[in-house]
């Protein structure tokens, strides 16, 4: 049956989309494309096990494979017919924010934005070395070099009452710590995000319960994608 028309089409379909997902695998983040709507959810830059014993697989895959793509699939429903359709995710984040009216775009797009962002705010235990440029900006930004972000850092992560998010970001020269509530997320400000925490129980409960700080700990002493940091430093 391979000359059966709808196999041909099957065929046509899953060629176009794998296409796709090697598109956005060579690009790197955030390579949502102009029009790219409906896209591809981003694929998560490691294996769903790669952030063991500190994240399981069994939250990795409750939170990219439910909580991210629920995001994603709505703002795929929300979007339909609309003139956010033809823009990038970047675009539709940044124009529907503080709209009252765009309050549901906003939230999920902000959200799929965020949580891409942190899953490549991540990687598996290894060489925790940090890049030069990064390290130096942070000596210059925090009192106490590295162990004064710690402390910023993990603050702002236990500080944020309810869910949202942490952040290191480069304003204005300098490195600074912020936190964010909910789906807001600091690519609508001037500064420039460098790297985020998720402290939206869905990150953590499963394996930490209510013990918030115990998953802060954990990644930040053991999975913080410096080189990630590092690319995202603004140029010049
Ligand atoms: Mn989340």
């Amino acid at each position: 049956m391979t000359d059966h028309p709808n196999d041909r089409r099957d065929f046509v379909k899953t060629a176009a989309l794998a296409a796709a997902v090697l598109a956005v695998k060579d690009a790197g983040f955030p390579a949502i494309a102009k029009g790219a709507f409906p896209m591809i959810l981003p694929p998560l830059p490691w294996a769903d096990n790669a952030l063991e014993p500190f994240i399981s697989k069994n939250t990795i895959g409750f939170h990219y494979g439910k909580h991210h793509k629920t995001y994603f699939d709505n703002l795929n429903g929300m979007v339909a017919g609309k003139p956010e359709a033809d823009m990038d995710l970047v675009s539709i984040v940044k124009s529907s924010a503080g709209k009252a009216d765009k309050a549901a775009m906003f939230n999920n797009s902000a959200q799929v934005w965020n949580h891409t962002f942190y899953w490549n705010s991540l990687r598996p235990k290894g060489d925790a070395k940090m890049p030069k440029e990064i390290a130096g900006k942070i000596d210059a930004s925090f009192a106490g070099g590295y162990e004064g972000f710690k402390k910023e850092f993990s603050d702002a992560a236990m500080g944020q009452f309810g869910s949202g998010w942490a952040w290191l970001v480069a304003d204005g020269g300098k490195l600074k710590v912020v936190k964010t509530p909910n789906a807001e997320t600091p690519l609508t400000t001037a500064a420039t995000p460098l790297l985020t925490l998720d402290v939206w129980e869905h990150a953590y409960y499963l394996d930490y319960q209510n013990r918030r700080k115990d998953y802060v700990a954990a990644v930040i002493d053991n999975l913080l994608n410096w080189d990630f940091a590092e690319k995202n430093l603004p140029k010049g």
